[in-house]
């Protein structure tokens, strides 16, 4: 079910449980300011979800609550994870799901990165 956006952080949401090491993934990277880890489902040969340590919804509301060095080392770290994976040069795809028209699933940002074929059109048709 897609989660209402309007809501307060829910920190029993499973990333939080993965953050809290409640719960295994297969990590690929960690920082003092993110995680990477596989997704359990993946929708491409790489599908690698990166994560705020910090406790924000979405994307709106990280953009809104974050400091500039959070915000800044986040997004250095998905730069970072990609290319650790090898995908600058065949190119990959990132996504960030905010809220009900997006269909987020769950309630802690978390950007996808898919890759490792060639990923046909940005949106279903
Ligand atoms: P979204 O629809 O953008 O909220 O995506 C949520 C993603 O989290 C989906 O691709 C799920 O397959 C993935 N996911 C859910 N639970 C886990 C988990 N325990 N470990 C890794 N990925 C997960």
């Amino acid at each position: 079910m897609p989660i209402d956006p309007t809501l307060p952080y829910d920190d029993q949401n499973i990333f939080a449980k993965i953050l809290r090491g409640e719960i295994p993934c297969k990590k690929v990277f960690e920082d003092d300011c993110a995680l990477a880890f596989h997704d359990i489902n993946p929708q491409a040969p790489t599908h690698v979800l990166v994560i705020p340590k910090g406790a924000y919804v979405s994307w709106d509301d990280f953009s809104t609550k974050a400091s500039d060095a959070e915000i800044a080392e986040f997004v250095r770290a998905v730069g970072q994870v990609a290319r650790a994976l090898g995908l600058v040069e065949p190119g990959y795809r990132l996504l960030a799901n905010i809220g009900m028209d997006s269909h987020q699933e769950v309630p802690h940002l978390h950007v996808h990165i898919f890759g490792g074929k060639p990923l046909g059109p940005m949106l279903m048709r």
